[in-house]
């Protein structure tokens, strides 16, 4: 071990499509998604502690409110699962200084669950392949795969079977945030309850979508952005379609629910545009905070050693 601690750096996600399959008997669905990674990040620090301390966590930064500081929380689970795994030494001091929306459908948590995985590879010169990190990290959650792997991806099975894909250019979101979450489980339920008595076919990547990404081109993107629990999360926060309609009426090239929400991203041609959309989405009243960020970025990555 060179280092007493590292700073792993980890992008949070929008879902530029998340097509959702019938409730498996396994009470999972098949999901058909696809990644973008975004430039608002997760720092997460491993340190190495003194010994008898074990796993301590600590949470600071912009998003931290309402995280928790006990064993739930994913970045402890992911410190567990490597000690274990790979018989690291026991006393680890986790830092996270938080930039993610908390359950906003952005992959906080499963960004944090990937620093650490990535993070301790690197302290303790496990010397892990990505895929290898990616496999770990499945085991904790679906999208924690992503957030390792970064840029753009498709994701299936659960989300966690990823392939990098194809895709030029740089794209500019505006996140219109809620105060507060919504719960992935919660959402889901919405969306089985909605298609009640509906056949379901199994999910596939949009080919549009794809032929967008491949030739970088921003328009058309917008046009495919296609998210199928989006019913179901503004049937449970019936003020996301305001949200949605005032990125229409600023001309938006797309907007979308990310993930299971309530984020809302929009995509917008460039840097004045994104200012315009942000004033209005900010004078609405229906949102609780507006954030710009830009895509794709890499996945978790270290930035600092000491
Ligand atoms: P996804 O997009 O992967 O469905 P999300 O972004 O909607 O997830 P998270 O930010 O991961 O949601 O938070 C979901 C819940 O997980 C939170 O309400 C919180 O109680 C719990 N949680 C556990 N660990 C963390 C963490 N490190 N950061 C944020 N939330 C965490």
């Amino acid at each position: 071990m060179r280092y007493n601690g590292v700073v792993a750096r980890v992008p949070g996600k929008v879902n530029l499509q998340l097509s959702v399959g019938p409730l498996g008997a396994d009470g999972f669905h098949e999901v058909t998604t696809v990644f973008q990674a975004i430039s608002l990040f997760d720092d997460v620090t491993v340190a190495s502690s003194k010994a008898g301390d074990g796993v301590s966590i600590n949470i600071f930064g912009q998003t931290a409110s309402g995280v928790p500081i006990d064993n739930t929380n994913l970045a402890v689970k992911a410190a567990q699962l490597m000690i274990e795994k790979y018989d690291l030494p026991k006393d680890l001091a986790i830092k996270l200084k938080k930039e993610i929306p908390v359950a906003g459908g952005m992959a906080g948590g499963s960004a944090d669950a990937a620093g650490v995985i990535v993070g301790l590879d690197s302290l303790y010169e496990l010397g892990l392949s990505r895929d290898e990190m990616e496999s770990v990290g499945a085991t904790l959650g679906a999208d924690v795969p992503f957030s390792i792997c970064g840029g753009v991806a498709i994701g299936t099975g659960r989300g966690d079977q990823i392939t990098p894909a194809l895709a030029k250019g740089s794209y500019n979101w505006v996140l219109a945030l809620s105060g507060q979450g919504l719960a992935t489980q919660s959402v889901y339920k919405e969306c089985d309850r909605l298609r009640e008595g509906l056949s379901i076919a199994l999910p596939s990547v949009s080919e549009p979508l794809m032929q967008a990404l491949r030739a970088g081109d921003a328009k058309a993107l917008g046009k495919s952005l296609i998210n199928e629990l989006q019913p179901a999360a503004c049937s449970l926060r019936p003020a996301l379609r305001l949200v949605l309609d005032v990125g229409n009426d600023y001309g938006a090239l797309g907007g979308v629910v990310s993930g299971s929400g309530p984020t809302v991203a929009f995509l917008v041609s460039d840097d004045e545009h994104a200012m315009d959309l942000t004033v209005a989405l900010s004078g609405s009243g229906v949102v609780s905070s507006v954030v710009r960020a830009s895509g794709a970025v890499a996945g978790a990555r270290i930035v600092e050693s000491f």
